[in-house]
C-alpha cells in the first residue's frame, strides 16, 4: 500500500512537471514575431521617442508613445481578465546639473503588473526601454526611430506581456517600458527607488536593450548567440562582506550572476538551439543599461541584448556618408531573433515565476574535513532542494544532487576546498529558484 502511494506521488510529480515543462514549450511557440515587427514599426513612427520630445502631440514624440504603450498594457489586460495593474511611475529631472538634459521634464515609466497568486510582493522584471536618441543626444526634434535601440526590447516587452498574461504565476511578473536611459539611466532609476519604497521583494530584472541586429560592426551574421551581462558582486555589499570574500570565496557568484546562470542553464534546456553568452561584467566596455540602477540598490539585474552590434546604426542620425547607411532603422532589425530573444525572457519569467523563493539563509561546512555540509533555512511552498557545485574555474553549475525536503544535508567525499557550492529550492512542479551561494559559515 505504502508503496503503490509513493508510486502515485513520483507519477503525480512527474506528470505536473511534464505538463509544465509543456507549458514552457508552448510560451516559446507563442511568441510573434509579426506581432514583434507591427509594434517595432509603431514606435518607429512616432518619429522620435527623445525623452525630452513632444508630450502633447498624438503622433509623434516620447508622450504618444508611452500612451500607445500603456493602451497597450490596457488592451493585453482587457483580455486576461483585468490580470495586469498598468501605470505611469513617474519623476522630475531638472536641467540643472544635468549635463544631458536640456530642459526640465518628467521621466515617465509604463509599468504593467501580473500578480503573483501565492507570493504577490516577490517580483520577477522585464524591461524595454521607451526612448530613443540621434547623434547628438541634447536634439530632442530630430528623427530618432531607434528601432533596434531600443523598440526592439520596449516591443518583446509588450510580447511577452500577450503571452504570459495567458497564465497564472505565483509570484508577480512585471512588464514595464523605461525612459531617459539615453541621458542618464533615469527611468531605472526612479522605478528602483519606486520598488525599494515599496518594499518589493525583486527576485530579478531581466533588462532587454537591443535584441534585434544579428549582423555586426564584426562583420559577423549571427541569429542564435545573445549576450547576458552580469556584474560579479553587488555594488552595495559591505567592507564586511568584501573582507571574507577574500577567505571563503564569491568572487564571481553575486545575485546578478546567479540570475545570469539561471537564464543560461534555462536557455539552454528549452531552446537548445540558442548560445546564450555569459559575460562576465555590469555591462558593455565603459557603457551602461537600465539594469544598473537596480544593481545599485542591491537588487539581482542583467542585461540581455544581441551578441554583435552595429555601432553605425545605433545613436546615429539617418544619412549616407561614404556609401555607409548610418541610423537606426527597421530595415535593420531581424525580428525573428527579436523573438527568440523575447521568448527567452518569457521562459525564464515563467520559471521564476512558478518557481518557490529561494533559501535566505545557506550555511556551508566541513573545514579539514571529507565532505563538504549544508544547512539552509525551510521554504514554505517548496517540495525539496538542489546542491549545485561546480569546479571553481567553472562559469556554469555543471553538479546537482536533488536531496528531498531535508534542510540539512552532507555530500560524502565532496571536499569542500576543491569546489564552489549553492543551493535552489524545487517546487512541486519542478521549477527551482536561482542558486543562492552560501552566505554563513559552520565551524
Ligand atoms: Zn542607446
Amino acid at each position: 500500500m505504502k508503496k503503490v502511494l509513493v508510486l502515485t506521488l513520483i507519477l503525480f510529480y512527474n506528470f505536473n512537471f511534464s505538463q509544465n515543462q509543456q507549458d514552457i514549450y508552448n510560451i516559446i511557440d507563442n511568441v510573434s514575431a509579426e506581432r514583434i515587427q507591427q509594434d517595432i514599426q509603431t514606435l518607429v513612427d512616432f518619429g522620435t521617442r527623445n525623452t525630452f520630445s513632444d508630450t502633447i502631440s498624438e503622433t509623434r514624440g516620447i508622450g504618444a508613445a508611452r500612451r500607445w504603450i500603456k493602451s497597450e498594457f490596457d488592451n493585453i489586460s482587457k483580455n486576461c481578465d483585468n490580470c495586469l495593474e498598468v501605470f505611469y511611475q513617474k519623476d522630475f529631472v531638472s536641467k540643472e546639473g544635468n549635463s544631458r538634459v536640456p530642459h526640465d521634464a518628467w521621466v515617465v515609466n509604463v509599468v504593467a503588473i501580473q500578480k503573483g497568486t501565492k507570493y504577490p510582493n516577490r517580483y520577477v522584471i522585464m524591461s524595454g526601454d521607451i526612448d530613443s536618441r540621434a547623434s547628438n543626444t541634447m536634439n530632442f526634434t530630430i528623427d530618432a526611430p531607434g528601432a533596434n535601440d531600443n523598440a526592439s526590447g520596449m516591443a518583446g516587452t509588450i510580447e511577452a506581456a500577450r503571452v504570459l498574461s495567458k497564465y497564472e504565476f505565483e509570484s508577480s511578473i512585471v512588464y514595464v517600458g523605461l525612459s531617459g536611459e539615453e541621458q542618464g539611466l533615469f527611468g531605472g532609476a526612479g522605478l528602483a527607488k519606486y520598488a525599494k519604497d515599496n518594499n518589493w521583494d525583486i527576485i530579478g530584472v531581466l533588462n532587454n536593450d537591443m535584441i534585434g541586429n544579428i549582423k555586426g560592426v564584426d562583420g559577423v551574421i549571427d541569429n542564435r548567440t545573445f549576450r547576458i551581462f552580469s556584474e560579479p558582486v553587488p555594488a552595495n555589499e559591505t567592507e564586511r562582506q568584501r573582507t571574507l570574500r577574500r577567505f571563503y570565496g564569491g568572487e564571481v557568484d553575486g545575485i546578478s550572476r546567479q540570475l545570469a546562470r539561471y537564464i543560461y542553464k534555462n536557455t539552454k534546456t528549452y531552446m537548445p538551439e540558442m548560445n546564450p553568452m555569459m559575460v562576465y561584467r555590469l555591462d558593455r566596455f565603459g557603457r551602461g543599461g537600465h539594469h544598473r540602477p537596480f544593481n545599485d540598490l542591491g537588487f539581482a539585474g542583467v542585461r540581455i541584448m544581441e551578441a554583435h552590434e552595429n555601432y553605425t546604426q545605433q545613436h546615429q542620425d539617418i544619412r549616407e556618408e561614404n556609401g555607409i547607411k548610418y541610423g537606426d532603422v527597421i530595415e535593420h532589425v531581424n525580428f525573428g531573433y527579436a523573438k527568440k530573444l523575447t521568448a527567452v525572457n518569457a521562459i525564464n519569467l515563467a520559471s521564476l515565476g512558478w518557481a518557490p523563493p529561494a533559501p535566505k539563509e545557506v550555511a556551508i561546512g566541513g573545514v579539514v574535513e571529507p565532505s563538504a555540509k549544508f544547512k539552509w533555512d525551510k521554504i514554505e511552498g517548496a517540495n525539496g532542494y538542489k546542491i549545485y557545485w561546480r569546479d571553481t574555474t567553472s562559469p556554469t553549475w555543471d553538479n546537482s544532487r536533488y536531496v528531498g525536503d531535508v534542510t540539512e544535508f552532507t555530500l560524502d567525499g565532496i571536499v569542500i576546498d576543491n569546489y564552489f557550492f549553492g543551493i535552489a529550492a524545487v517546487g512541486e512542479n519542478g521549477f527551482e529558484s536561482p542558486v543562492v551561494f552560501p552566505n554563513k559559515v559552520m565551524r
